[in-house]
């Protein structure tokens, strides 16, 4: 495939743009593939390709029941961040923040990883004294993150109002630099596109409905809208449905799925230089490259597969946001969205061999999975190529609720993404 450079686009540019190749073509499913991904999602892309790439297996296809990305991945508010509390967490966050640090360059396609920093606000000593944990357990293990005084905040992000006399007064915030966001569709297409560069069969608008097995149990393909696939080995990564076609292959997985939503505005001027998330107040905003303020809040709090999500939750998420910067009171919102997230007990991700054999899991992401794209999917890679976990996430397997050992970061961010 032809590389992607400032040369190309001006040769193209004086071609009338005729010598662009495809990105990915969409082929005939073939009889049967060494490793199946079900979800086109950027996890499921991202293990296709780190499949291809670092473990040589190539006869891979990649199979989704819709459009590449048109699951949480092209619906999230693009979050990344790896100040979580807990060493498992840690491991696999920052894991996935190196990876965006370079990923344009790996994946010869512009995904925009924009690292303007995610501010944390606190507004209280509970606040205060939890971020302060956050931060010492962050730097213990040699992740930036860092206390700022009010007035460092508003420094750091102008329209915060710090005064004593708001509805909602700081006493100071925590800030990890290297966070910020990326353009989540561009993920979805750069993994796709390399991984198709690799050999990897990408089919869409294709569902799967069954889960194959053999006499000793073992997975051999997977039913679909299309006909029977085969497989030696299938890894699942399919977000908010994960439970359904776990269900396929009679594996439980501890997972409910609830709406999220999202917001964006009225284009704006550049006016908003970073992330900022309230925990306590409960909404977080950014502003994407177009100009559009990207506001986001908390699951709505029941189960249901509905890409939409309650009202009240849009008002609850607006109120706040007024109250946090009055200046965006008067800005008209122009579109509203849901995405159908997988949530598990302790808040943290499930990446796992399962009881049937050849059968993997990589679920549990909920609302914060975005930020992991790279991370999970290079380890999940790993966990099919190999049979046994990354090191950086043998903490993720099912074993944890067998065993008790949780990884509670229900308090990551009340907000959690
Ligand atoms: C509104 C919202 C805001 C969010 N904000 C953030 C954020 O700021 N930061 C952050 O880190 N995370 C955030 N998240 C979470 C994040 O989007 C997800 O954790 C992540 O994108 C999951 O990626 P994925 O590839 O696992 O799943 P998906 O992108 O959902 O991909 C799964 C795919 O599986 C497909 N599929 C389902 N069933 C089948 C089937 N039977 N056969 C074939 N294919 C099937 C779906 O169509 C889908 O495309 C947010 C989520 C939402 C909804």
């Amino acid at each position: 495939m032809k590389k992607y450079s400032a040369f190309a686009v001006v040769r193209e540019a004086l071609r009338g743009h005729k010598g662009w190749e495809k990105q990915w073509v969409s082929p005939e499913p073939k009889k049967a593939y060494d490793v199946i991904i079900v979800g086109g999602g950027g996890h499921g892309l991202g293990a296709a390709y780190y499949l291809a790439k670092e473990h040589g297996i190539t006869n891979v296809a990649v199979i989704e029941k819709g459009w590449l990305g048109g699951g949480n991945t092209g619906r999230n508010t693009t979050i990344i961040r790896s100040n979580y509390l807990y060493e498992e967490s840690m491991d696999i966050y920052e894991h996935s923040l190196k990876l965006w640090e370079n990923l344009s360059q790996d994946l010869n396609y512009n995904v925009m990883y924009s690292p303007r920093g995610v501010m944390m606000l606190s507004h209280n000593t509970h606040d205060k004294q939890s971020f302060t944990r956050h931060i010492n357990a962050n730097r213990l293990y040699g992740i930036d993150n860092e206390w700022l005084t009010p007035e460092q905040a508003k420094a750091y992000c102008p329209p915060l109002d710090i005064s004593a006399t708001a509805r909602y007064p700081l006493n100071g915030a925590a800030l990890q630099r290297r966070g910020g966001t990326a353009r989540h569709d561009a993920v979805a297409w750069g993994y796709a596109r390399a991984a198709h560069d690799r050999g990897v069969h990408i089919i869409q608008n294709c569902q799967v409905t069954g889960i194959a097995r053999g006499p000793d149990g073992a997975v051999t393909g997977v039913e679909t809208t299309r006909g029977f696939i085969g497989a030696k080995k299938i890894g699942v990564s399919a977000s908010g449905h994960n439970t359904q076609i776990m269900a396929m292959a009679d594996v439980r997985v501890p997972l409910v799925s609830n709406p999220l939503q999202a917001l964006v505005s009225e284009p704006l001027k550049p006016i908003f230089p970073c992330v900022v998330m309230s925990n306590t107040v409960h909404a977080y905003i950014s502003q994407s490259d177009k100009g559009e303020l990207v506001i986001g809040a908390g699951t709505d709090q029941y189960v249901s597969y509905s890409q939409t999500g309650g009202i009240q939750i849009i008002e609850h998420t607006l109120d706040a946001i007024c109250e946090l910067f009055p200046i965006f009171r008067r800005v008209k919102m122009m579109r509203q969205w849901g995405g159908i997230t997988d949530n598990t007990p302790d808040r943290s991700a499930i990446q796992s061999k399962t009881p049937v054999p050849g059968l993997y899991v990589n679920c549990g992401w909920g609302t914060g999975g975005f930020k992991a794209t790279p991370g999970s999917a290079n380890l999940f890679a790993h966990l099919i190529a190999r049979n046994e976990p990354h090191r950086l996430a043998a903490g993720l397997t099912l074993d944890r609720f067998r065993t008790g050992r949780l990884i509670d970061e229900a308090a990551a961010a009340a907000v959690a993404h």
